[in-house]
């Protein structure tokens, strides 16, 4: 059976924003008996653990691959370039252990699919994929939301 890319939270490593992680029992049900690529867009850019939160704003993933929206804090530091370098090292990591399937955490600027948090801070989410969803889905590697969450 072919490998899948889960977002590295979702199996327990503690490398969300606030440096806890997102393992629950139905996310791991999703991905049982399945061999498991577990991969953090934010760490692999160059961000810290724990960091300030970011949110995408001007538009979502697909805008900031073409260069017409930007991952920032809220301390308003662009964190841009380290989404897009995540990124792109999400997808080398995909490609080289063959993964065409990829369940990511809901919401997430990086691994948000068809959800984002709005760029407010406050909670609210609009439609959108995060920058690494938006890269993999441009290379043919089908991306879903892990579900439980
Ligand atoms: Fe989880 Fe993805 Fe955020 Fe890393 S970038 S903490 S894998 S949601």
């Amino acid at each position: 059976m072919e490998a899948i890319l889960v977002s590295a939270c979702l199996r327990g490593v503690p490398c969300r924003f606030d440096g806890r992680h997102k393992a629950s029992p139905e996310s791991a049900r999703a991905v049982d008996g399945r061999d498991v690529v577990s991969f953090c867009p934010e760490v692999a850019g160059g961000l810290t653990t724990p960091r300030r939160p970011a949110e995408l704003v001007g538009g979502d993933g697909h805008d900031v691959l073409d260069g017409t929206a930007r991952v920032i804090e809220d301390t308003g530091r662009d964190v841009t370039a380290e989404f897009v370098a995540g990124a792109h090292r999400a997808l080398a990591a995909a490609r080289h252990a063959g993964c065409t399937e990829a369940p990511l955490m809901p919401r997430s600027p990086s691994c948000g699919r068809g959800e984002v948090y709005d760029g407010s801070f406050t909670g609210e989410s609009r439609t959108g994929d995060g920058v690494t969803t938006a890269l993999l889905k441009r290379h043919g590697i089908a991306v879903r939301a892990a579900p439980g969450l």
